[in-house]
C-alpha cells in the first residue's frame, strides 16, 4: 500500500513531572477555550442552532462545562437528507482521498492529545491514563482505517471462468446513523464513523448527550484534514427526536450502535421494521454490555491474576463493556486470590479524576443510585469483602453522589444479579468453582460473550479456554480491558452484540455491499 509500516501511539508517561504537569496545563487550556460556550448542530456542512440548548456537567465536580444544541424533528429529517446528498459525491471519492484524510487527521490529534484526554475527562470523570488511552485508540483508528480503506478498494480475486471477466468489488450503503455511548465518547463514534466513511457511506452522528465535545473536536479534526463538508452531519439532542425517529428514517440505510443491551435491542427490532417507501432492508450493527469473567485456575501465577482483575475491574469505575465483573477462581487458589485482589482493591485512591486519581466517580446520580442497589440487595445474598460504604471526595461538590466505593462480593452464587447481570460501576463477584472445567462452565454461564481472561500456565488448559470460552474476546494471562484497534478486533458473542468487531480486518465489510461483474469476452 505504500504506506509505513503501522504502529500504535504510545501512551504519555504521566509518571514524569514534566509530562504530568504539561497534562494538568491543558485542563486549563481546555477550560479556557471552551467553557460556557454553546456549540452548534452540524447539517450540510452549515453549523446550526437547534430549539434549545442544554449544559454538559463534569460528574465528578457537578460544575457547567458547555452547551449544545437540541435538535428539532425537522432538523433529523434535514440531517438525513443531507447526508444522502453528500453520499452522491463521497461514495465515488478516490479510496486515496480518504485515506489521506485519515491519515492527516492522525498527525492533527497527535499534536494535540493532551487537550483532548482534559475535555473527555471533564466531560466523563475518566483519568489522566484512561484519557490517554482512549485518544491513542482515536490516533490509532485514523491509521487503520487509512489502511484499511485501500485494502478495501482493491476488491477480492473470484474463481476464474474461461470465457466471462469477473470481479467482485465492494460499494458504500448510503447513510449511516452512528449512535455512541458516553464512556468512550471518542474512539467509539470515531470507529464506527470512520467504518462508515472509509468505505464511502456519509454518517449521521449522534453522541452521548453526556459527552457531545469530545465527539465534536474530532468531527474538527476531520475536516480540518480535508474531509468535505457534508460527510459528517452532528446531532446533539433528546432522545425522543434523536431516537427512535433516527433509526426508523426511510431514508437511513444502516445504524452503527454501541451502547446498553436494551438500546440495542430495541434498535435491532425498529430497523428490521421496512417503512412505506423504504427500498432496502436496514443493516444494523450493535455492541452491547458484557459480564466479563476472570478465570483463574490453580497453577496461575496469581500476583498478575489479581493485578489485572483489578485494573480491568475498577479502572474507570468499572463503566466499560469490557470491564472484568466477575472472578471465577479455582478452589484450591480461591482464598489466596480473594486476599490479594482485596489487598490491591483496598490501596485504590478514589478521587477527582483530574487529579489522577486511581478511581473517579460513576457518570451521573442515576448511574450511582442503581449500582448502589445492586450492592445493598448483594449484602444479602452474597459475602462483602470490602468496599460497599460511602466515600468522601474532597472537591467533589454537588456531585458527592456519583462516587461508588469499590466493592468486593465473595462466594456469589452462579444464578445471583451479581453474578449475571452488567452493573456498569466498580463491583466485583468472585464466585468458586470446583476444578477449572468447572470454571469454564460457569464462565459461559452467562447472556453476553464480549471479553473474558484467563489465566493459567499450562498449556493444555489454555488450548481448552481458547476452544471452549465463549466470547468474542479472550485474553490468556492478561486482562480482559485495553483492546487495541488494528489488533484485538474489538465485539463479542451472544447478547453482547453483532460482533462487528471494530479494528479488526473484517470491520468495514458491515459498510459495504458487495457487487459482481461479469463480462462475456
Ligand atoms: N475497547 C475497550 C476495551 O477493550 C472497551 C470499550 C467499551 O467498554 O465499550 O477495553
Amino acid at each position: 500500500q505504500g504506506l509505513p509500516p503501522f504502529e500504535h501511539a504510545p501512551y504519555f508517561n504521566f509518571r514524569d513531572p514534566a509530562v504530568a504537569g504539561e497534562q494538568k496545563a491543558a485542563y486549563e487550556t481546555a477550560r479556557a477555550r471552551y467553557a460556557g460556550q454553546t456549540f452548534p448542530l452540524l447539517i450540510g456542512g452549515e453549523k446550526v442552532a437547534g430549539g434549545g440548548t442544554f449544559t454538559v456537567t463534569n460528574p465528578a465536580t457537578g460544575e457547567a462545562l458547555w452547551r449544545f444544541q437540541q435538535a428539532t424533528p425537522a432538523q433529523l429529517g434535514e440531517a438525513v437528507t443531507a447526508a444522502n446528498r453528500a453520499f452522491e459525491t463521497w461514495r465515488f471519492s478516490d479510496p486515496l482521498q480518504r485515506a489521506s484524510i485519515f491519515l492527516r487527521a492522525a498527525e492533527l490529534l497527535r499534536a494535540r492529545r493532551l487537550e483532548l484526554n482534559a475535555v473527555m475527562s471533564l466531560e466523563n470523570g475518566k483519568n489522566w491514563a484512561e484519557a490517554d488511552g482512549e485518544i491513542a485508540e482515536c490516533v490509532d483508528h485514523f491509521e487503520v482505517f487509512a489502511r484499511e480503506t485501500l485494502k478495501w478498494a482493491e476488491g477480492k480475486a473470484v474463481y476464474p471462468m474461461p470465457d466471462e471477466h469477473v470481479t467482485t468489488v465492494y460499494e458504500p450503503l448510503g447513510a449511516v446513523a452512528v449512535i455512541s455511548p458516553w464512556n468512550y465518547p471518542s474512539a467509539i463514534p470515531l470507529g464506527m464513523a470512520l467504518g462508515a466513511l472509509a468505505a464511502g457511506n456519509t454518517v449521521i452522528w449522534k453522541p452521548a448527550s453526556e459527552t457531545p465535545l469530545s465527539s465534536w473536536l474530532l468531527i474538527g479534526l476531520l475536516h480540518q484534514a480535508g474531509l468535505p463538508e457534508g460527510c459528517i452531519q452532528f446531532l446533539t439532542g433528546t432522545d425522543d427526536v434523536l431516537g427512535d425517529p433516527l433509526v426508523d428514517h426511510r431514508d437511513v440505510r444502516m445504524v452503527a450502535f454501541t451502547g446498553s443491551r436494551e438500546i440495542g435491542c430495541r434498535i435491532y427490532e425498529r430497523a428490521a421494521k421496512v417503512q412505506p417507501g423504504q427500498r432496502f432492508l436496514k443493516r444494523v450493527i450493535a455492541e452491547m454490555g458484557g459480564k466479563d469473567p476472570t478465570v483463574v485456575c490453580a497453577d496461575a501465577d496469581l500476583d498478575a491474576a489479581a493485578a489485572g482483575i483489578v485494573a480491568s475491574t475498577f479502572g474507570y469505575s468499572g463503566q466499560k463493556c469490557s470491564a472484568c465483573s466477575r472472578v471465577i477462581a479455582e478452589e484450591g487458589v480461591y482464598d489466596a486470590l480473594l486476599e490479594k485482589v482485596k489487598a490491591l482493591t483496598e490501596g485504590l485512591v478514589v478521587g477527582l479524576p483530574e487529579h489522577n486519581a486511581d478511581v473517579g466517580p460513576v457518570i451521573h446520580a442515576g448511574s450511582a443510585g442503581r449500582i448502589r442497589e445492586y450492592i445493598e440487595n448483594g449484602k444479602g445474598t452474597a459475602r462483602l469483602v470490602c468496599g460497599g460504604g460511602e466515600v468522601r471526595v474532597d472537591g467533589s461538590g454537588e456531585a458527592a453522589v456519583n462516587y461508588v466505593q469499590p466493592t468486593i462480593f465473595a462466594d456469589v452464587e452462579a444464578k445471583d444479579p451479581l453474578f449475571q447481570e452488567e452493573i456498569f460501576g466498580p463491583v466485583l463477584a468472585f464466585a468458586r468453582a470446583r476444578d477449572w472445567r468447572h470454571a469454564i462452565d460457569l464462565a459461559n454461564d452467562s447472556d453476553y460473550g464480549l471479553t473474558a481472561a484467563f489465566y493459567s500456565r499450562d498449556p493444555f488448559k489454555l488450548a481448552e479456554a481458547r476452544r471452549l470460552m465463549h466470547v468474542g474476546n479472550l485474553y490468556l494471562n492478561r486482562k480482559c480491558t485495553g483492546a487495541l484497534s488494528g489488533t484485538h478486533a474489538f465485539g463479542g458473542y451472544g447478547m453482547s452484540g453483532t460482533n462487528a468487531k471494530v479494528g479488526g480486518p473484517d470491520y468495514l465489510f458491515w459498510f459495504l455491499q458487495t457487487k459482481t461483474v461479469a463480462q462475456k469476452y
